[in-house]
């Protein structure tokens, strides 16, 4: 917080009596509730090829054949359906990875190889689909920018606690905070910036944000752990020589480097977990910028984009809808597809998805962010209901939690609804978090939901004297 400088909203509390209600109920529509409703199509699987299918992209009982080349000789032949492809010589029923090798083929290439009668392949469909909700996003926008004239309010609730009542609010992004909860005694003086807003070392606010050149206080972002710094504040530690922007991706220590390093060697790569051909994968969007034209890397573009958004499908399967109330966006998307922001609190870059799958076929999602080694959390995990109560959550989790351990984060986070509450603090060994503990988490934006219980879990056995140490964290 600074002393001097013109006072904006500085001091300024929101009386909750009047507005409480109304923000009570802003907040409740975040909360993930899971939907009871369950119809048709919620037993029918979701992969790739349905959802083409769904959003009319090919066709059912559409005639396909396998061939390494396009004009190639057919390896196998079959029809579409919303199951899967029926084989034409034993008519079973195979995702396109089984029917790849039920055709002798292993080039691991499924959607390139599978080809359409009018010279498609699925990967070529894919690539429409793309292009179709590329127009679809564009058009959805334009609306809600109208919506707009509410941006530059904050929360009626605080971040910490989510209730209402004399909410200190922060002068750069839309969080709100009690005194009390921020373990604060009184209202600071001038203007206020909240500990996700400031810098990690000194604390302070004041960044000079021009990216044209380089001063003392120029704002550098930590790609891993998403912190902010004073380009002088990593100076004067003397880790970093630092005399102009850094090129490329900044870390604010060796551990985010390592852990960013780490992620990337899992990315889009199936571990085999459990049994039944079960896999877990880990993904992540790559922005339209990042392409080029390596034909290569456009097909894993396109695989990664169309696996995500199935995973977007099952989450708006399974919760409630969630808007941010401050974007008014579909804060399930914006998660999966990396939504960027300035402000730590709406910047959704740092989120990865982790899918559980069975022969091509979404029966578990889970979005994960990983804030360097101290901690990273798991906002979200949706099980599709035909596969609830089969231990898929379990399977996901111990898979995670073990990449978790060998990149080295200290602990696990979530936000868990009153109902799941206690299967997370008994089966899955996670325990509440006091309130008295969560004042070592105001420098993290943790995306969770009015109404949940925010739940840890210690991947690392840290001894007692180091735990202690890093309170200030
Ligand atoms: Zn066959
Ligand atoms: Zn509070
Ligand atoms: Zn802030
Ligand atoms: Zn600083
Ligand atoms: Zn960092
Ligand atoms: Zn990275």
């Amino acid at each position: 917080m600074l002393k001097e400088g013109k006072s904006r909203s500085s001091r300024t509390v929101v009386d909750g009596t009047e507005s409480q209600s109304s923000a009570r109920q802003l907040r409740s529509s975040k909360r993930a509730r899971q939907a009871t409703v369950s119809s048709s199509l919620h037993h029918t699987p979701r992969t790739v090829l349905s959802w083409l299918i769904d959003n009319n992209v090919v066709l059912p009982r559409a005639k396909v054949q396998y061939r390494v080349k396009k004009d190639g000789r057919p390896m196998a032949e079959g029809q579409i359906t919303r199951a899967g492809i029926k084989c034409k010589c034993c008519q079973k029923v195979y995702g396109i990875s089984n029917f790849e090798v039920h055709a002798g083929s292993s080039y691991h290439r499924p959607s390139a190889n599978i080809f359409l009668e009018d010279g498609r392949s699925l990967l070529d469909c894919q690539l429409q689909m793309k292009e179709k909700s590329i127009v679809r996003n564009t058009r959805k926008r334009s609306p809600l920018l109208k919506k707009h004239s509410h941006l530059g309010t904050n929360d009626n609730v605080c971040s910490v606690c989510h209730y209402g009542g004399e909410l200190l609010l922060c002068d750069e992004c839309p969080s709100s905070f009690h005194t009390g909860c921020l373990g604060m005694k009184e209202v600071p003086d001038g203007e206020w910036f909240c500990p996700s807003c400031c810098c990690e070392m000194c604390g302070e606010s004041r960044f000079d944000k021009n990216k044209d050149h380089f001063t003392e206080s120029s704002l550098l972002i930590c790609c891993q752990c998403e912190h902010k710094y004073h380009a002088r504040c990593v100076r004067d530690k003397g880790l970093q020589k630092l005399d102009c922007y850094p090129v490329g991706k900044w870390f604010c220590n060796k551990r985010c480097e390592q852990i960013c390093l780490g992620i990337h060697q899992l990315l889009a790569k199936p571990v085999m977990v459990g049994i039944d051909n079960l896999t877990w994968t880990l993904l992540k969007y790559v922005k339209p910028d990042d392409f080029d034209s390596d034909a290569a890397k456009d097909e894993f573009v396109l695989e990664t984009y169309s696996k995500l958004d199935v995973a977007l499908d099952v989450m708006h399967e399974c919760f409630e809808p969630v808007e941010e109330p401050y974007t008014r966006r579909d804060l399930m998307e914006d998660v999966i597809f990396n939504r960027w922001s300035e402000l730590n609190r709406l910047n959704f870059q740092g989120f990865y998805t982790v899918l559980l799958e069975r022969n091509d076929e979404v029966i578990t999602v889970a979005t994960v962010r990983i804030y360097g080694e101290k901690v990273a959390e798991v906002p979200l995990v949706a099980t599709r209901f035909q596969y609830r109560r089969l231990g898929m959550c379990c399977i996901l989790m111990n898979e995670l939690e073990k990449k978790l351990m060998e990149l080295g984060v200290e602990r696990l986070v979530l936000p868990a609804a009153p109902a799941v509450l206690n299967t997370w603090t008994t089966s899955f060994g996670f325990t509440m978090v006091k309130e008295s503990q969560k004042l070592n988490f105001l420098n993290y934006t943790f995306l969770d939901f009015q109404g949940t219980v925010m739940c840890q879990k210690l991947l690392q056995n840290i001894p007692p004297e180091v735990s202690s140490e890093s309170t200030g964290m």
